[in-house]
């Protein structure tokens, strides 16, 4: 059975990318504004910024930084660039922590010129050269499985069933999972993984959007929630009997809203949020 409607924002929270065009100082007035409680920041907001003061200027506007996007890339036939990943996952781990969030999402990443399985055992290698500083910083890391149309490049962990995998063979308190809609809402195993996760004390946060059909362009062109096709609430009610009970994640990759009046469509976010997630 379906959960019932949400009555209100305390459980929203806005990735900074679905408004792509607002600087960060942008986002802690407006998101404020309107109403946000959570708020998931891009790295890319945060150059040439003061993280720690960035971090205040967001909780003094009621915001909860709720985790930092993104970590990962770990696979390349190139040890060199292995250890760069590693590095610079390090430096992710440090922002975080200086601005004041306890999470990380990966995107893991994959190369491809060599099997998914070979990039699946480096995300291994990589996620593990970084957890004694994701501990030291108390921040944790969730693995987000990425739509398979993302195999090439982006992530060789694909379905909820591959990051449930990870994240128990790493069996580590500061490792979980990231539960994306957009990239899992195809997967007949996904209420069952989901279930999994949670019973691993593993499922650590939870992204909407919505899968528009036709889709124009494969990452660019997200969906409002209530403007696709994945059951939304379908999936809410199963993270939620998993033990779920944080942020709600709008993370909106769009071309046609990037261009429109951000003011307008962050209305059109809580409103689509109000009413379909
Ligand atoms: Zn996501």
């Amino acid at each position: 059975m379906n959960p019932e409607p949400l009555t209100d924002l305390s459980r929203l929270c806005i990735h900074t990318i679905t408004t792509k065009p607002w600087n960060i100082e942008e986002v802690a007035e407006k998101y404020s504004a309107a109403g946000v409680k959570g708020v998931t920041v891009w790295r890319n907001t945060l150059e040439g910024r003061n993280i720690p003061e960035t971090g205040r200027l967001l909780r003094n506007s009621g915001l909860d930084a709720v985790s930092l996007c993104r970590g990962g890339f770990f696979p390349s036939t190139d040890r060199k660039k292995r250890q760069e990943a590693i590095d610079e996952n390090r430096r992710a781990i440090d922002e975080a922590f200086r601005l004041g969030t306890g999470l990380i999402v990966l995107v893991c990443g994959a190369d491809p010129a060599q099997p998914l399985e070979v990039s699946r055992e480096q995300i291994y290698e990589g996620i593990s050269a970084v957890l004694p500083d994701a501990g030291a910083a108390g921040v944790k890391l969730a693995i987000e499985p990425l739509h398979p149309m993302f195999a090439d490049t982006r992530s060789a962990i694909n379905t909820i069933g591959q990051a449930n995998e990870m994240a128990e063979k790493i069996s580590s308190p500061w490792v979980g999972v990231a539960v994306d809609v957009y990239h899992l809402w195809w997967d007949p195993d996904l209420e069952k993984g989901i279930e999994r996760c949670g019973r691993n004390n593993n499922l650590l946060a939870f992204h909407i959007s919505d899968w528009k059909s036709p889709t124009v362009d494969l990452l660019n062109d997200r969906g409002l929630m209530g403007e696709g096709c994945i059951p939304l609430r379908k999936i809410r009610s199963w993270v939620e009997k998993a033990g779920f009970n944080g942020f709600i994640e709008v993370e909106i990759f769009s071309d046609i809203y990037w261009k429109q009046d951000q003011d307008e469509f962050l209305k059109k976010v809580t409103e689509a949020y109000l009413k379909y997630a």
